[in-house]
């Protein structure tokens, strides 16, 4: 395969061998390349400073992510290789079938394949891609026949991110992408592939849902951007008291509703409210309305680097806000899934929040994904979930 040779000026030698998956374009001095070739995602062959060879990895000269690790061994990577990662993602998340039919089975980087997602949806698999470089690394097509012929899959869907201009692809049977039904430790979810946020459920959560199962029995809850109702069904089949799911997406909502339903809870005891939540927070009359449990899990407020200032100064305020929802001595769950964040930042902000709510908080949980959510412990950026419980006293 044509390939371009990329010199380093940093010594990245040591965190590369580490698993570190990431380099940035101020890391690279120079580019050696046949044609046009560096202008366009391709195979690059990484040297150190001491024009040692270091990695095989993926270009992409139109983002500061200029290069991701594909693999360290001096031969140019394979599709066996590849298949056989793609093998060992299936394999680690085998301990969750006990439980779920549905999980993350391909988390790109984390699994040695950059860039490429696959949500196992029962007998369904989505494949969506991170990056510009996967589109013209990654071979939908193997995969999806891998996925098929070996790991008996029904159908493999491609589900291109809203800003690709790549359509949908199909394998195998056709299947009703807006009616899936799955069902993640013991709960069921109707899930809408095709209209759905991302491949159409946030799988990195499955833990933390867990945990907040065990914790909310007798409970009123205020679900902040539920979704399609993850925790909240969670927390009623837990004993919570009253549920309440709040989302700006009537589509979201319908399907908290339908959701509590498909779990036979009660549905006098869920409420589900389409708002802007941030203007919610903002009525007076919110206010006086207070909470056993507030869990907060907001999209990602912070979507770049140069925006952090504002970012943490809104997540700040949103989770000062979510305090003053919950009773004296009540339970407040904040989460947040911005990668430009770290646990530091996070804290960092939990306690700025609280300071400012003035509250003091006793911390029951801190976590992040789930393990079909793995990360190379060299980048510790792609542990991008936060999530923490806390009492507040
Ligand atoms: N907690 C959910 C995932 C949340 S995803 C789960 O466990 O599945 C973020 C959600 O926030 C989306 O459903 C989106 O519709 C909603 N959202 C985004 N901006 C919002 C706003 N201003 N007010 C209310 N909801 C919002």
């Amino acid at each position: 395969m044509n390939h371009l040779k990329v010199y380093l000026t940093k010594n990245l030698r040591k965190t590369i061998l580490q698993g570190d998956p990431w380099i940035y374009q101020n890391a690279i001095e120079r580019i050696l390349a046949e044609g046009d070739l560096k202008d366009r995602p391709c195979l690059a062959k990484v040297y150190d400073q001491k024009n040692i060879f270091v990695a095989w990895a993926m270009w992409n000269p139109s983002s500061p992510l200029r290069l991701r690790i594909l693999s360290l061994d001096e031969q140019p990577p394979s599709s066996t290789e590849y298949r056989l990662r793609l093998n060992r993602a299936v394999q680690l998340r085998d301990c969750l079938k006990a439980t779920s039919n549905s999980y993350r089975l391909v988390n790109g980087e984390g699994d040695l394949l950059p860039g490429f997602v696959c949500d196992r949806y029962a007998d369904v698999a989505v494949l969506q891609f991170d990056g510009e470089d996967p589109y013209f690394f990654w071979d939908r097509e193997v995969f999806a026949q891998v996925l098929i012929e070996q790991h008996g899959f029904a159908a493999v869907y491609f589900k291109p991110r809203f800003e690709s201009k790549l359509d949908a692809q199909h394998w195998g049977q056709a299947s009703d992408l807006t009616e899936q039904l799955i069902i993640e430790n013991g709960v069921q979810f109707k899930v809408d592939i095709l209209k759905g946020q991302k491949t159409g459920f946030f799988f990195d959560q499955r833990e933390n849902r867990q945990h907040i199962r065990e914790t909310a029995a007798g409970k009123s809850v205020l679900n902040l951007f539920s979704y399609s109702g993850g925790f909240s069904i969670y927390a009623g089949l837990g004993g919570a008291a009253q549920v309440t799911s709040m989302d700006i997406s009537d589509s979201a909502i319908q399907l908290a509703n339908e959701n509590w339903l498909l779990n036979k809870l009660n549905p006098v005891q869920h409420q589900g409210v389409k708002a802007d939540i941030f203007d919610y927070l903002k009525e007076p009359n919110s206010a006086r309305e207070r909470f056993d449990m507030v869990i907060c899990d907001p999209p990602s407020l912070m979507k770049a680097e140069k925006s952090r200032d504002i970012a943490v100064q809104k997540y700040v305020e949103l989770f000062q806000a979510a305090a003053r929802k919950v009773k004296d001595g009540g339970n407040l769950v904040l989460s947040s899934c911005s990668s430009h964040l770290s646990f530091e930042d996070f804290l960092q902000i939990v306690d700025a929040a609280l300071s400012k709510a003035r509250k003091r908080g006793q911390i029951l949980r801190i976590s992040g994904q789930g393990l079909d959510h793995p990360y190379p412990h060299a980048c510790p950026h792609l542990r991008y979930l936060k999530f923490i419980h806390l009492v507040l006293i």
